[in-house]
């Protein structure tokens, strides 16, 4: 299915999007990308959902993107006694390793390595940052804490350590159970949550054994700092704003997410921007101004995708939040200030025959009227640089791997085709003649692009480069070999 705009979306599936129907309202009314939150659901709802997946992969034809996300090393505390406690200002609270029953003095933190790395003066944040607490002295079996914003605290919220680099292991045991089975299912990408170094990275890569491609959710202070190594070692990233607005003050997440999605797009890696893009839209038909324009403006910073959260996931408007989306990008991506935008803040940090290319491909689509980018890839990486250039023309990525295709499905402005494999360059013109055709990029008499590498078939060879008529005859009459 062609969509009209280069962002893509990324959706996310829950209780209220569950079923047949409404998964593939979701793809028709724009969806790209389908996320799995590990965090929710059992394994059999995950199997499900991933069945129905594939199901309307296979009725529509289209490669479609399954991202798994894993819980990571998320923090809670304990239970207690009576369900929730009131915590006030300036009162004492201590967290600790018993595990009884919490009260309005303490509550069990099951985490050790938690207290061997705290301070007196570090900040323990619950509940989604809404409570703080202040570490006044500790031990490697407490902390005592002062409150310093009181609210309500019940059974198993959430803790965040926003100070501290954890010496916690990047994937618990119930991501490595999830890992191995959203793998053996067939997933594109794996997200990591709460990554700190680039070594939680490889060892994800390393469990994954190239079965997914690995997306770093940037949510620590830490994954910030050390963003230039992780992105390194990461295939893609997502600007994960709900955990990283907890963990940081929320007025340092917009130059933040600039600073990602910039950085993201030199490296030639996918970018997502995430969480409360339409959040109103949980439970109501109709978004804010203010969302509309945050959406607006990740799309304007050129990320390769948005991502709906929970408005997808479990709120009562989830076909009506892609269309916002959808239309949002439309939009956007129609107004020439876009363009400006898009074009001065391209990197021209080319260092291969491939980037050569495919910078001329650009070019080409800058100055004359050709219509698409075909782009003849193995494992994507030519595809990613062509991304990379931000063209004026959609680009079409033909491949012969539907892994490779479903996980171009995330990358900005690419139409992802399964096709033969190649063996000659004019076969392949005419492939992407026919694909440029049948998919409605291009009428008989238009031009397109061509990007391929000759030999086919072997990684790492983009040579070519060929401006062809969507014509048979004329590829005939013209082509060389
Ligand atoms: P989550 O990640 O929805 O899994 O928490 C995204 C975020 O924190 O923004
Ligand atoms: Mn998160």
């Amino acid at each position: 299915m062609r969509r009209l705009r280069n962002v893509k979306i990324v959706a996310t599936l829950g209780p209220a999007s569950n079923d047949y129907a409404t998964i593939r309202a979701l793809f028709e009314a724009g969806a790209d990308v389908f996320r799995l939150n590990m965090s929710h659901g059992s394994h059999d709802d995950i199997r499900a959902r991933h069945q129905t997946l594939r199901q309307i992969e296979a009725d529509t034809g289209t490669p479609v993107c399954i991202l798994a996300d894993l819980q990571g090393p998320k923090l809670r505390v304990g239970t207690f006694a009576n369900g929730s406690e009131e915590l006030v200002e300036r009162a004492r609270f201590r967290l600790d390793l018993d595990p009884a029953p919490g009260t309005a003095e303490r509550v069990n933190l099951p985490h050790p390595e938690i207290f061997a790395a705290l301070e007196p003066g570090s900040s323990l944040l619950v509940n989604d940052g809404k409570i703080r607490l202040e570490v006044a002295e500790c031990g490697p079996d407490f902390a005592n804490c002062i409150v310093t914003v009181g609210g309500t605290i019940s059974n198993r919220k959430g803790v965040n350590v926003p100070d501290v680099v954890l010496p916690l292991a990047a994937l618990s045991d119930k991501d490595r159970r999830d890992l191995e089975f959203v793998c053996n299912l067939g997933v594109d990408w794996l997200a990591l949550s709460f990554v700190q170094r680039p070594e939680d990275v490889e060892e994800a890569r390393s469990l994954a054994r190239g079965r997914a491609a690995i997306l770093s959710k940037i949510e620590k202070p830490a994954a910030v700092k050390a963003f230039d190594a992780i992105l390194a070692v990461s295939d893609g990233i997502m600007v994960a704003r709900g955990d990283l607005g907890v963990e940081l003050p929320v007025q340092a997440v917009p130059p933040i997410q600039k600073r990602l999605v910039r950085g993201a797009r030199a490296a030639a890696k996918p970018v997502i921007v995430a969480t409360q893009m339409l959040e109103s839209m949980i439970d109501s038909p109709m978004p804010t101004r203010a969302e509309v324009s945050d959406v607006a403006t990740a799309i304007y910073e050129g990320a390769d995708a948005v991502m709906l959260s929970a408005e997808s996931a479990a709120g009562s408007y989830p076909i009506e939040a892609v269309t916002t989306m959808n239309n949002t990008a439309i939009s956007v991506e129609s107004d020439p200030v876009y363009r400006d935008i898009i074009e001065a803040s391209r990197t021209a940090r080319r260092t291969s025959v491939a980037d050569a290319i495919v910078a001329a491909a650009r070019e080409i689509a800058e100055n004359t009227p050709i219509k698409a980018i075909c782009c003849f890839t193995q494992t994507g990486t030519t595809v990613s640089l062509v991304a990379r250039e931000r063209p004026r023309v959609p680009i079409v990525a033909l491949t012969p791997l539907v892994e490779t295709a479903r996980r171009l499905s995330l990358t900005w402005g690419t139409h992802c085709v399964v096709t033969e494999p190649q063996e000659r360059f004019k076969g392949a013109v005419i492939c992407a003649a026919r694909t440029a055709l049948a998919d409605g990029f291009a009428r008989e008499h238009e031009q397109i692009a061509v990007v391929a590498g000759v030999p086919f078939n072997v990684r790492g060879t983009t040579n070519i480069l060929r401006v062809a008529p969507c014509d048979e005859r004329l590829i005939y009459s013209g082509d060389p070999e």
